[in-house]
């Protein structure tokens, strides 16, 4: 075989073998494990061959050089078979440097440290706080009997908190050591009741149910007290609304968040905004009734006020008290959170210590 013959084959075999190595599957993948076949190693490789063919040095320039050795008329035949084979091997040569760059650069894409089977780094999930679960659950049922959901500010004139809810000047719980005041006339609520005058001044003779959650304040701080709690209060207006409604609808609500064993009580009391006034108490939860230390063994629990709307609040807000009648109840979020979960202390509720709160 002529040597121009023999570097042809030679070449071919090499160049195929390069060209399989570049194209098989992983062999330019950067796992540390495989660094020696990556695309560093495929690259330094193709440099040799490169340089072994191409080079100064190289085999085919080698045959240009014996070209002085051959008779005069062979030699444009000859120097054409040689540059022939250079612009093959040229091509070749630049069609695989295209495939190694490219494998290059999805080797470093992919990054050579990563390692795709480790596991990864965990996202702390957190969840909702039991208080906004339970007053989630508060508003989603009453919403389920068609009450609409109803806010107002929290910091409030004195007309909507006070006066129009028939609370007198001279009533202690507008006291400077009851209520926080912003200045003469302005407080931040001590009641969710303010929604109530809120609203009925918005929305004039027409059916009302609505339910107000929100935050109120208070000058109060102690081991049973916060300054600042959350409420919820129900107001439902229209005719012949009844003391009877008041109570069908309560001891609904009480079944669905105590359980269908639960019995309801209501005894007299006094608010200025509702005539007749009552505390309701639901049987205690934990002893069933039975008496235990979280209703002070008298199997009953109380968790808020209730009654019908007092006809001067209507007249406060321009309604027609003959023609119209309502209720009301409300109860602290915070007491029903600790009697649906069996917390003894409020405090955990406020104390944001992860191995509480990681139970609910
Ligand atoms: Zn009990």
């Amino acid at each position: 075989m002529q040597p121009i013959d023999e570097i042809r084959v030679r070449l071919d075999g090499d160049m195929q073998k390069l060209e399989s190595l570049v194209a098989a599957p992983g062999a330019v993948a950067g796992a540390p494990a495989n660094e020696g076949e990556g695309a560093k190693a495929l690259s330094r490789q193709f440099e040799e061959l490169k340089v072994r063919y191409l080079g100064k040095k190289g085999d085919i320039s080698g045959l240009l050089r014996v070209m002085g050795t051959l008779a005069p008329e062979a030699r444009p035949e000859y120097g054409k078979l040689v540059n022939e084979l250079r612009d093959i091997a040229e091509a070749r040569f630049a069609a695989l440097q295209a495939k190694i760059q490219e494998a290059e650069i999805a080797d470093s894409v992919s990054g050579s440290t990563l390692d795709a089977t480790l596991p990864g780094y965990r996202v702390p999930l957190g969840s909702l706080h039991p208080m906004t679960q339970v007053r989630e659950e508060i508003i989603s049922f009453f919403q389920g009997l068609g009450f609409e959901l109803a806010l107002a500010p929290e910091v409030d004139n004195d007309w909507y908190n006070f006066e129009a809810l028939n609370i007198p000047p001279d009533h202690p719980s507008r006291d400077m050591h009851d209520t926080f005041y912003v200045d003469d006339k302005v407080v931040l609520r001590t009641h969710t009741s303010n929604v109530q005058v809120h609203y009925m001044e918005t929305h004039q003779d027409q059916p009302i149910r609505i339910i107000a959650p929100g935050f109120v304040y208070r000058v109060d701080n102690d081991a049973t007290h916060s300054p600042m709690f959350q409420q919820v209060e129900c107001l439902v207006v229209d005719k012949d609304i009844s003391f009877a409604n008041l109570k069908g609808t309560l001891f609904l609500w009480a079944r669905h968040m105590f359980g269908t064993e639960t019995t309801m009580r209501f005894r007299p009391s006094y608010f200025p905004f509702t005539e007749p006034s009552a505390e309701m108490d639901v049987s205690c939860y934990f002893c069933k009734g039975q008496g235990c230390r979280t209703c002070k063994q008298t199997g009953w629990i109380e968790i808020g006020g209730c009654g019908s709307v007092d006809p001067n609040v209507f007249g406060k807000v321009g309604w027609d008290p003959e023609k119209y009648t309502g209720f009301a109840f409300g109860f602290g979020i915070d007491r029903i959170t600790m009697l649906k979960y069996g917390i003894p202390d409020i405090s955990h509720l406020t104390r944001n210590d992860n191995r509480f709160l990681r139970q609910f």
